[in-house]
Parts: C-alpha cells; sequence; structure tokens
C-alpha cells in the first residue's frame, strides 16, 4: 500500500538529511521533489499545491531554520500535513446515535464494492451489539439481491427479503417498517450503482434519502481508481450531501492519490477503509497511522 510514494519521499528524505543546516534553497529543492512524488502518487493537483504551500512556510518558518535537527523538522511537517489532509484530530467515527432502527446507506458505482461493503459493515457494527439487518435496493443488476443475501446468510446476518420487482424506495420503506417491527436497530441499505453516474440514479438516491432520512450516507469509492473515486465523491457529495466515505480496494492501492485527495476536495472524512475481500476486512480510518505508514 502507497509503497512508491512511500519509497519517493524516503528517498527525497535521505538526501536532505544530509545537510547538517539547511537553507531555504535545500527547502525549495526538497518540496520541488516532494510535489513530484505527490503528483506521481495521483493526488489531486490542487490539494499538492495548497500542501506544498503549507509545508514550506512552516519549513522556512523559524521552527525548522533554528532547529538543531532541521531534516528531521522538515519530515515532521510533512508527516504532520500529510496526517491534517487526510483529517488527523477531526470526528470520522459513525454517527448512530439516534433512535433506532438508525438507516445507513451506501452508495457509488457498480464494482466500487458497496454490496461487499454492506456486509463487512454488517460484522462489524454486529460486534459491536448492534442489531443490524441489510436491506438489498439495488433491483437493476442482475443477482445483486441474490449476493448480498448469500453474504448474509454466510456471516448469519438477517437480510431483508427484497423483491426486484418492487420500487427501490417501497422497498426501504417497507424495510424500515420490518425492522421496527422486529426489532432491528440498525439498517443498512445497499443502493443501485451504475457504471457511470446518471441523473435516474441520482432521483432514485435522493428519493431514498428523502424518505429514509439516513444518519450516514457513506460513498463507497474504489481507491484503485485514483482521481476518478475523487471526482466521484464530489459528484456525489453536491447531489446527496453524503456524510463520508468508504474507501475500498486500498490493500491493491499502490499510490494512495484518492486517500490523499478525497477529504481535502470532498471536505467529507474516509470514515472506514476496505483492506481486502475477506468479510472481516474493514477498519476505521486512522490519519496519523496512515500518515506513518506513508513515512515509514
Ligand atoms: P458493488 O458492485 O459496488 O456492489 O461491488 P461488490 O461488492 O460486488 O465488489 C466488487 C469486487 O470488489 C468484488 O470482487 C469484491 O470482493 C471486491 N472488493 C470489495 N472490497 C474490496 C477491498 O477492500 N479489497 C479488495 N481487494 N477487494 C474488494
Amino acid at each position: 500500500m502507497f509503497d512508491n510514494l512511500s519509497e519517493k519521499l524516503d528517498s527525497v528524505f535521505k538526501k536532505l538529511r544530509g545537510h547538517g543546516v539547511l537553507s531555504e534553497d535545500n527547502i525549495k529543492q526538497t518540496m520541488r521533489e516532494v510535489r513530484l512524488a505527490l503528483l506521481e502518487a495521483d493526488v489531486n493537483f490542487r490539494v499538492v499545491k495548497e500542501f506544498v504551500a503549507t509545508v514550506r512556510e512552516r519549513a522556512v518558518g523559524q521552527e525548522v531554520l533554528k532547529s538543531l535537527n532541521p531534516a528531521q523538522q522538515v519530515i515532521k511537517v510533512v508527516r504532520d500535513e500529510l496526517g491534517r489532509l487526510m483529517g488527523e484530530g477531526e470526528e470520522n467515527s459513525l454517527d448512530l446515535a439516534a433512535r433506532p432502527p438508525v438507516a445507513i446507506m451506501l452508495c457509488g458505482l457498480q464494482g466500487a464494492g458497496k454490496t461487499t461493503s454492506c456486509a463487512k459493515l454488517a460484522l462489524q457494527l454486529r460486534r459491536q451489539k448492534r442489531n443490524p439487518l441489510l436491506v438489498p435496493a439495488d433491483i437493476y443488476r442482475p443477482a445483486a439481491i441474490d449476493q448480498l443475501k448469500t453474504l448474509g446468510k454466510q456471516l448469519d446476518i438477517a437480510v431483508f427479503d427484497s423483491q426486484p420487482d418492487r420500487d427501490p424506495v417501497l422497498i426501504c420503506e417497507e424495510a424500515q417498517r420490518y425492522a421496527e417491527l422486529n426489532g432491528y436497530d440498525t439498517l443498512i441499505l445497499d443502493t443501485a450503482g451504475r457504471l457511470h453516474i446518471d441523473e435516474q440514479l441520482m432521483a432514485e438516491l435522493v428519493r431514498i434519502k428523502d424518505s429514509l432520512q439516513p444518519r450516514e450516507i457513506l460513498l463507497v469509492a474504489d481507491a484503485m481508481t485514483g482521481q476518478d473515486a475523487v471526482n466521484v465523491a464530489e459528484t456525489f457529495n453536491a447531489q446527496l450531501e453524503i456524510s463520508g466515505v468508504i474507501l475500498t480496494k486500498l490493500d491493491g492501492d499502490a499510490r494512495g492519490g484518492a486517500a490523499l485527495s478525497i477529504r481535502a476536495v470532498t471536505g467529507k472524512p474516509i470514515k472506514l477503509v476496505g483492506m481486502g475481500e475477506k468479510l472481516d476486512a474493514l477498519e476505521v480510518f486512522h490519519p496519523d497511522r496512515m500518515a506513518q505508514r506513508i513515512l515509514g
């Protein structure tokens, strides 16, 4: 994960460590290389520009030039700013504090990992002593309903018996009543995905949102698609006002561009990350640990 970026930054900082004292020129050169490394990692160019400006400002400030170990100080500034970029210090846990049943709506393009993430999330919530009901609301992709039913069976988690000839909004409303009557405290809505964003998809998602008033609306985005994932997040956020992102397939993402840009571009936090195909491979996103990992 993020191997390319880690290696690049490592070699940039190795050179820096050779200097006892840093001049402004040293820092300028270093930041030029950091900028390139971030662009190669497919980080959004506006995000890179701002990042580099902030680090340069802090690095040529008193704190670095006067310090006993300037190279280490620069590295620390980069680490801090990477963490800040990904939302370090900000709240990114799921907010389920509402009268049950609480609805969590997952949305995203087809293939991003939505259905898998629904099951992973259900498992995680059950481990936290909640009683989730999975709701298949994707009536367009053949087998999507069955896929969720199969995953539910595998985990022994209840799945609402959605019928593909029903309107998805009705399915969600019926599932909500079913949950109320049967003691499920959390609804996890697996909504329809498309290969591309289209108006009909968005209109349907807005109708589900208006009717169910989900406490969380999570965009499921594939980290391996880089800036495409960021663009998708921007569009979904503009139309639906998402509450956060589940970034999947981070286990296979050698570059890291989506993870580093999504929050800065959309203003919405990455809440969870998919780290593999297995159903327990869903983790809370820790910006600080991620920044530490990038810097090796
Ligand atoms: P959907 O169309 O968005 O519902 O996508 P699916 O849930 O069917 O997932 C598409 C593919 O991505 C499946 O093969 C999943 O196993 C795989 N997948 C989902 N999440 C992850 C992840 O975090 N890591 C990896 N490596 N594969 C994932």
